[in-house]
């Protein structure tokens, strides 16, 4: 390897030393909201588990009796022999919960953001993206030729500058990307403005709903339903890897010339395997629980709210919103640490949660990052708000 083993050691050394290594827990258990570790039973606030339907029964079962009925793998890109009669039904069903024309399936959400960009749009257009979009829309808009325009984050005043620069620029087709709601903050895109803005310059909407798809808006349906402009968004991509059921896919939900060019020219899905049948199964099961049951949302909606409000009156500072992604900050210079700490303390008392701080946040701004499930119960709920008053108190008197 001509040295190159000793230049990754060092890196990685580097890594350590900056305190920025990723030290993956192994689970002994299903994801639940209950779960085994290596080091012991834990109570989960950290997955995306929103709807609680990543081990439910009847999503399991959809996916065991498909291994028997449509057996294990694809072995084959979708276009060659790839294509089962469910992976159509999937498609169909997701645009009709998201309410597009047509839906196509990708390996992944990342794979559905990394082929879009360079589809659509050519070097005669322009992107014009909130800076803090996930990194599979910032990698795809990379792998497009248009112009590249970025705005602050929810920044309205700098999209209209933005949107400016690119009609300025002659752009033949402008395309505004944004996450329905952003997973740092669990704040929602003002898709309203977003969208007047895009119709006064002529622009399309891309909403990546990967963390709103099943559980935001009154039937779930997403950030553009909970905001109104269910009929102005465009298109839409999203992930089968959280609130459904959270197996793996992902998708791009809109017109049908959309999906239809996809299909001709995406490459993650033209040069990557079929997701597979048993995930195919149990996240149209997942699909359809989320369409049909409204219980779990409002089990969803409950549990965030009893969370925010029993944390602020313990005096912990909350980002205010609605979504079940719960900022509990620690704000000023020593907030790295005492969210770390803090985050700590709740493990060893078997309550997982996760800090954030900077590089992964803005500098001044760590944070506890807590996300609520349907499966919690309110005794989940509050022995998380317990041992979060305990742990502040244990590191606050070190
Ligand atoms: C999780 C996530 C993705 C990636 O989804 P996968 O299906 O896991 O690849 C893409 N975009 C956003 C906004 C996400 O939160």
């Amino acid at each position: 390897m001509y040295g190159v083993r000793e230049q990754l050691a060092a890196e990685l050394a580097d890594i350590e030393a900056q305190g920025l290594t990723k030290h993956e827990r192994q689970i002994t258990t299903p994801q639940s909201s209950h779960i085994g570790t290596t080091q012991g039973e834990a109570l989960n606030f950290c997955a995306n588990n929103y709807l609680g339907l990543a081990n439910n029964p009847d999503v399991v079962t959809a996916a065991r009796d498909a291994l028997d009925e449509w057996g294990f793998g694809m072995a084959s890109v979708r276009f060659i022999c790839g294509t089962q009669t469910q992976h159509r039904d999937l498609e169909k069903a997701i645009a009709d919960f998201v309410g597009t024309q047509d839906a196509i399936l990708f390996p992944s959400c990342f794979d559905a953001n990394g082929g879009i960009f360079e589809v659509i749009l050519g070097p005669e257009d322009a992107i014009i993206s909130d800076e803090l979009n996930h990194a599979s829309i910032i990698d795809g808009v990379r792998l497009s030729k248009a112009d590249r325009y970025r705005y602050k984050n929810r920044d309205m005043d700098d999209l209209r500058s933005q949107l400016q620069a690119a009609r300025g620029q002659d752009s033949r087709r402008i395309l505004i990307a944004t996450d329905g709601a952003f997973s740092m903050d669990g704040y929602l895109a003002p898709l309203p403005e977003i969208c007047d803005l895009a119709e006064e310059f002529g622009a399309m909407v891309l909403v990546d709903d990967s963390h709103a798809t099943g559980f935001i808006g009154e039937g779930g349906r997403g950030s553009h339903e909970a905001r109104g402009v269910m009929d102005r968004v465009d298109i839409l991509t999203g992930t089968l890897g959280k609130a459904l059921g959270g197996g793996s896919g992902g998708y791009v939900a809109g017109p049908q010339e959309v999906v239809d060019l996809l299909r001709q020219r995406a490459r993650p899905y033209l040069f990557s395997n079929a997701v597979a049948p048993s995930v195919v199964a149990g996240s149209l099961k997942a699909l359809e629980i989320a369409r049909d049951s409204d219980e779990p949302r409002a089990q969803l909606r409950r549990n965030a709210e009893l969370f925010r409000s029993l944390m602020t009156e313990a005096g912990f500072d909350l980002l205010p919103g609605e979504h079940p992604i719960v900022p509990v900050m620690f704000r000023g210079e020593d907030g790295a640490r005492r969210a770390t700490q803090v985050a700590d303390a709740m493990l060893a008392t078997g309550v997982y949660v996760i800090a954030f701080s900077f590089p992964v946040v803005p500098k001044g701004q760590a944070r506890i990052r807590v996300q609520l499930s349907a499966a919690h119960s309110e005794d989940d709920v509050r022995t998380c708000v317990d041992a979060f008053v305990a742990a502040r108190s244990e590191v606050d008197t070190v």
